[in-house]
């Protein structure tokens, strides 16, 4: 099964440790239990974006983790100041910054 780079879409192919396109390390995410979000690559404007994060936040089971793709820019600094906010409310368990554009949340 391929895997597709998540900094920019690129599908990789199986044994590949990087993108071939845009040299992002790849990792393996058993897909069954990461759900991979693209919030930000469709003209989002931050205030959809920031409803798609607390929708697909509101669907995912405790103890899941979800892989939010946010970009760089404006929409991520929004979604990383209301995951800060999400924690403190314990609503998420804790999140990190996988690189620039992404973010792994626990639920
Ligand atoms: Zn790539």
């Amino acid at each position: 099964m391929n895997r597709e780079c998540y900094e920019c879409g690129f599908v990789a192919s199986k044994n590949a440790s990087h993108c071939a396109k845009c040299d992002s390390p790849l990792r393996e995410f058993p897909e069954d239990t990461i759900l991979v979000v693209d919030i930000a690559h469709n003209g989002e404007t931050v205030k959809e974006a920031l409803d798609k994060l607390k929708k697909e936040i509101d669907k995912s089971p405790a103890s899941s983790e979800l892989l939010i793709i946010h970009g760089q820019g404006e929409i991520a600094n929004s979604v990383l100041s209301h995951l800060e906010f999400l924690k403190s409310t314990r609503v998420i368990h804790n999140f990190t910054p996988e690189n620039a554009g992404a973010v792994l949340i626990e639920i």
